[in-house]
């Protein structure tokens, strides 16, 4: 997805439950992964050429770190974690054919609107037909330029990222979908460690002590 796109479903789904300081450096670390350096050679950062374990274990390292930096007074690295692990969230629903895959479970003649997506759906989040977009660079590399994309795209392969991709909503309705799915999976994700820690550490981790005395 885009950077701003990112940062707008971020700030939607996580802004009534962390600080403004929390949430501005969640969105930071979040975006960061689209710098060119967490895109060359990082396919675990965006759920890219099918790289669905890594990015899974991915999401469960940067878990991982939260507890421990907590614990340690560095909560800036704990919402820099979990800035990383939203990005990579998103990005799942942009970047895989997950969206089809659910559509096409819908019943014939029914097309459910994008608040009724299951963002977690148990059948299939890990379904072997799950595909993730390829990036064919250097070819690819072009697509990124938006002057040069009409005329790229059309020599790339259809499982291309370029072709699969629904990172804006210049990729039609579907991107509404991805969107929808992201912000609840992003909020899912923040409810997963809301579950499991105490109402101190959970008060610290969101930045606000008052509330949570
Ligand atoms: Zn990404």
């Amino acid at each position: 997805m885009l950077r701003r796109i990112h940062a707008e479903i971020t700030r939607r789904a996580l802004g009534k439950v962390f600080s403004p300081r929390a949430l501005e450096i969640i969105v930071a670390s979040n975006i960061k992964q689209d710098a060119l350096s967490g895109q060359l050679g990082h396919n675990e950062y965006h759920f890219d050429n099918n790289a669905f374990e890594k990015s899974k274990a991915y999401i469960e390292e940067q878990r991982a770190l939260i507890f421990p930096a907590l614990k340690h007074a560095e909560v800036e690295s704990a919402w820099a974690a979990f800035g990383r692990l939203t990005h990579t969230a998103q990005d799942f629903y942009a970047h895989t054919n997950y969206i089809d895959l659910w559509l096409s479970c819908q019943e014939s003649g029914m097309i459910p609107s994008p608040a009724e997506l299951d963002p977690l759906d148990p059948d299939l989040i890990d379904s072997p037909a799950l595909r993730s977009g390829k990036l064919y660079y250097p070819f690819e590399a072009l697509t990124f330029i938006p002057a040069l994309r009409k005329f790229v795209v059309p020599f790339l392969p259809r499982d291309s990222h370029a072709w699969m991709n629904l990172d804006s909503a210049e990729r039609g309705p579907l991107f509404e979908y991805a969107y929808q799915a992201a912000v609840r999976r992003t909020r899912y994700e923040f409810d997963l460690i809301e579950r499991g820690f105490s109402s101190n550490d959970l008060a610290l981790f969101q930045d606000s002590l008052e509330s949570h005395a």
